[in-house]
């Protein structure tokens, strides 16, 4: 099965407040440094892959990069890594070829770049067509650039394009968050990506609203009903035009779903370079189901050469995963294909959840299929936690640093 390849880029021109990613705002010395440490990990890919007893396939069909801002790279550092991935690996013809970009960085020579390198699908990081909203949260964009990116863009053939959005900035109203979602339908994307404000210790502003701060514009941030009012409301906007949610988070016109992020809720086989990079691959042992492998989290311990994160996901975890990650597609998840791939009897644990969460009105039922309810998606890592409670690892997975 042909892999995915992600590549963290973690350099941003400014740090957003709400941002809880391992990317902040770096020298541009460190970028040659960082360019060569990611380039040397993709040329010993296969070697790795071998050593952590993953199964190592040479054929790509999706390449990711993401962040961060990869755009706030050189040109040339660009061009670098992504000759160093086709050196590496046969990368076929119509892949999916995405990078994340910050409106208002995609210059002309940006935009060459991109093109030379292959890319034809681009994400851009809006989060709101409100000026004051992005200038809030720190974004260094307005409106007038996110629409002169699209032009640009659309008119370089580049038309496999996504809009983030985030439900939950501060000073978002219900007016604000129609007119976002108005301006997103109006440039005729086919992909968007809405998100709600997540609040963790891992951000500024996450940080500020736990304390009951007033920083980083806390105190306009709306409360948790709102957020998933707006949420709702997108659900129902994009469906309205024509652009369906087939993930949680992920709404697209037919045939733009995203080739690269479907591979990690289907469980297809990935590698990830850089900072805080994941991958999944099948194992070459047949008593485990797959390795998971991950990067250092910062860049500092990236850079300095500290190991491998390595895991052995065994067969009864990666049934856990299959509904965990299955259950974000709209789609959901097909019982009788999970019977047949792990046998009815590792099912069974999972039966009894499944009908409590239908009787809580979390679950459905369509044929062979169950999905999560409206309900269920609002709630949705309430409904995950519960398939991991329900599956004990037969064998519990084993964790190295390498
Ligand atoms: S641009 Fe993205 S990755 Fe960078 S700080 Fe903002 S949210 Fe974080």
């Amino acid at each position: 099965m042909p892999l995915g390849i992600y590549i963290s880029i973690p350099f941003c021109r400014t740090k957003c407040t709400y941002c809880n990613f391992a990317s902040d705002v770096f020298s541009r010395v460190v970028f040659n440094r960082y360019v060569d440490r990611v380039c040397a990990d993709i040329a010993n890919a296969e070697k790795t892959a071998q050593k952590m007893g993953g199964r190592f396939e040479p054929v790509v069909d999706s390449i990711y990069l993401g962040g961060g801002t990869p755009t706030v790279l050189e040109p040339a550092q660009l061009g670098r890594i992504f000759a160093t991935v086709r050196a590496q690996f046969e990368v076929i013809p119509g892949a999916e070829i995405t990078v994340e970009c910050a409106p208002g960085t995609l210059s002309d020579p940006m935009l060459d770049c991109l093109l030379r390198c292959g890319v034809n699908r681009v994400s851009l990081g809006v989060q709101s067509f409100v000026d004051h909203e992005a200038s809030a949260v720190g974004r260094r964009h307005n409106r007038a650039n996110v629409i002169d990116d699209i032009a640009h863009l659309r008119a370089a053939g580049v038309t496999n394009i996504n809009i983030d959005l985030i439900a939950g900035l501060p000073r978002q109203t219900a007016e604000s968050w129609e007119y976002s979602l108005e301006e997103t339908i109006g440039t005729a994307v086919p992909h968007v990506s809405v998100y709600m404000l997540e609040v963790d210790e891992d951000s500024r502003l996450g940080r500020e609203l736990i304390a009951g701060g007033t920083r980083y514009h806390a105190h306009f941030v709306p409360d948790e009903d709102a957020t998933a009012d707006f949420y709702l409301a997108a659900c129902e906007r994009l469906q309205s035009a024509g652009i369906v949610q087939y993930e949680i988070s992920n709404f697209a016109r037919a045939g733009f779903e995203s080739r690269h992020n479907l591979k990690y809720w289907t469980r297809q086989p990935y590698l990830g370079f850089g900072v805080d990079a994941h991958s999944m691959l099948a194992a070459t042992d047949s008593e485990i189901d797959a390795v998971r492998i991950a990067t250092a989290d910062s860049l500092e311990r990236y850079t300095s050469g500290f190991g491998l994160q390595h895991n052995c996901v065994s067969h009864r975890a990666a049934l856990e995963e299959n509904f965990f990650l299955g259950l974000r597609l709209t789609r959901g998840v097909d019982l009788r294909e999970l019977a047949a791939k792990f046998g009815e009897k590792a099912l069974r644990p999972a039966l009894a959840t499944i009908a409590e969460l239908t009787d809580a009105g979390l679950l459905e039922h369509s044929g062979d299929f169950i999905r999560l309810t409206a309900r269920g998606r609002l709630l949705s890592n309430e409904v995950f936690e519960k398939f991991i409670i329900a599956q004990p690892s037969a064998s519990p997975k084993t964790a190295a640093v390498v």
